[in-house]
């Protein structure tokens, strides 16, 4: 189980990676603190910040899937990385940055919209 999940947000990150090249996206980088955080990317220029969220970890209303075994253990896992995000996207903007949240079903899905709002935020 935990190997299946674990494994999402970084499939997810290296898909935005690889749009960011197409799209001629640069002067990123990645897993660098910041506020003693650790974004998946930032934009230092644009202070742009962009958080890459599995659908399972995150608790993405669309996908989101107890497993059926360790019920109350998952829901508490998955509640407090939750207030986890509330809270660090509340100190990215309380320091004058703009987060974004990119989703992993978003990146599997709609690419294009993805990029189009990560596009926005830089300009
Ligand atoms: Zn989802």
């Amino acid at each position: 189980m935990a190997a299946i999940h674990s494994s999402g947000n970084v499939t997810t990150e290296l898909n935005l990676v690889r749009f960011f090249r197409k799209e001629g996206i640069s002067h990123w980088r990645r897993h660098q603190k910041i506020f003693n955080v650790r974004p998946d990317f930032i934009f230092p220029k644009q202070r742009v910040v962009i958080f890459v969220h599995g659908c399972f970890w995150h608790g993405c209303k669309l996908h989101r899937s107890i497993p059926k075994t360790n019920v109350k253990f998952w829901r508490e896992k998955i509640n407090g990385n939750k207030k986890r995000d509330i809270a660090v996207l509340r100190k990215i903007k309380h320091f004058g940055w703009k987060p974004l949240i990119v989703w992993e079903h978003g990146i599997k899905k709609y690419p294009e919209d993805v990029i189009k709002k990560i596009k926005k935020a830089l300009n």
